[in-house]
């Protein structure tokens, strides 16, 4: 028995029977969309599978419709049309990883390669080239990886690539695609795209994140973008802004979203189709630019009440050169906080505040602890997310030494970070 993309199948696992169309799969499993919605996936060597409506074309199959069922199904573009060239560069997470039956982990185990292969719809959007930059779990990344992932886009580009996927981690997505949106002026689409659940899992949410990611790659949007399930259901991807989003939901396939600004749009899944709702940069309004330098030696640090302020001292003492407070409210920390905050500035260390309450923008004029913070040199980071300041603040001090120069730049919009007007 064989077994194609669009088939009903109905699957046999330990007594319970799925059922469902097939969807593009890894090699050595089948995933079907439930009538639910919700993508399953399943290893073929553990489940019986039976044909019970023939939708597409024949791919391969194997022995009695129980073991390989490869769902290809790949439609090749037609001969002579020219797709545009798409770079795809995999870094590792989940969108990569599969379950490793030996220790029960998910682990990073795919190429940008693997994922090509395994989405047949991707060669349909564009002529992709695939390239492997890493392996890892995105909290295993530091400014070292932002750096090498940068270099290689702006190498894509340069060699012609008319949009560069990366797919990554999403736990640690919004660091880099903010710090590639502070190094880099793209005069191309560059998409960040990854999955809260692996592809041998039910509900993967892959190959959709995949497909919408190529829309964005090929559009007219020339930004650091962040493409990622809207929804819970399978309806459409929303594109962040690398500097406004963030990941806010541990499992949720529509875990990220844009913060204190709309998504810059959205792309429907069937259609492809692309709606936009904010301004945004146009292909080939900016030319290439790479401007890489990166200080490592920077912090966040979250004021919670009773906090002690000679946390502070450790990041004097030990060559940090800038800090980001996490304040509460509009900006705040307790007046007790004030003496060391100083101490911070005679250092020529610059602090941005930010707030723990994410939505908003600070304001440090309206009350005596943020007065006395702004006396002490602190910068208001107006209405930028604390992950995104602290990006902002390494790469600033990447760029130069001069304390005021670097207080300077980070009072700017830089890359999209502060917007004039923040959402009500
Ligand atoms: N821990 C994983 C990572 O960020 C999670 C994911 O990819 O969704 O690499």
């Amino acid at each position: 028995m064989e077994f194609k993309q669009g088939d009903r199948v109905s699957i046999e696992r330990n007594g319970t029977v799925y059922e469902g169309k097939v969807m593009p799969s890894m090699e050595g499993y089948i995933t079907i969309k439930m009538n639910s919605g919700y993508n399953a996936g399943f290893s073929t060597d553990k489940v019986r599978v039976t044909l019970q409506e023939n939708n597409g074309e024949t791919v391969n199959g194997g022995g009695n419709g129980v073991k390989e069922c490869k769902t290809r199904g790949e439609k090749l573009p037609e001969p002579g049309k020219k797709l545009p060239k798409i770079a795809i560069l995999s870094t590792g997470g989940t969108i990569a990883s599969k379950i490793d039956y030996r220790t029960g982990a998910v682990t990073s185990q795919f190429t940008a390669d693997d994922i090509l292969a395994a989405i047949p719809e991707l060669k349909e959007i564009a002529d992709f080239k695939g390239r492997v930059i890493s392996s890892i779990l995105s909290e295993n990344m530091d400014s070292d990886s932002w750096q090498n992932l940068a270099k290689a886009v702006v190498e894509e580009i340069e060699a012609g690539a008319e949009g560069v996927i990366i797919t990554h981690g999403t736990d640690t997505m919004m660091y880099s695609a903010a710090a590639l949106s502070f190094m880099i002026e793209t005069p191309v689409p560059v998409v960040f795209v990854g999955s809260q659940r692996s592809a041998d899992r039910p509900s993967s949410d892959n190959a959709m994140n995949a497909i919408c990611a190529a829309r964005v790659a090929i559009s007219e949007i020339a930004e650091i973008v962040v493409v990622m399930h809207g929804t819970t259901s399978d309806d459409f991807c929303e594109i962040h802004r690398g500097t406004k989003v963030r990941k806010m939901h541990t499992s949720r396939r529509d875990a990220f979203k844009s913060v204190n600004s709309l998504p810059i749009g959205t792309v429907d899944y069937s259609t492809g189709e692309i709606k936009t709702f904010i301004d945004y940069t146009r292909r080939g309004e900016k030319t290439l630019k790479f401007k890489p330098g990166m200080e490592p030696k920077c912090a966040i640090v979250k004021f919670t009440p009773g906090a002690d302020p000679a946390v502070l001292d450790y990041y004097i003492n030990n060559g940090y050169r800038g800090l980001v407070i996490e304040g509460t409210g509009l900006g705040h920390v307790s007046t007790k906080w004030i003496p060391l905050l100083r101490k911070v500035g005679d250092a020529k260390m610059p602090v941005i505040v930010t707030s723990q309450c994410l939505n908003g923008r600070i304001c440090d004029r309206v009350y005596d602890t943020g007065r006395d913070m702004l006396k002490a040199g602190a910068i208001e980071g107006e209405d930028t997310l604390p992950e995104t300041a602290l990006v902002k603040l390494m790469w600033v001090l990447g760029q130069t030494d001069d304390f005021e120069k670097a207080v300077g730049m980070l009072r700017e919009d830089l890359g999209g970070e502060i917007t004039e007007c923040t959402l009500k």
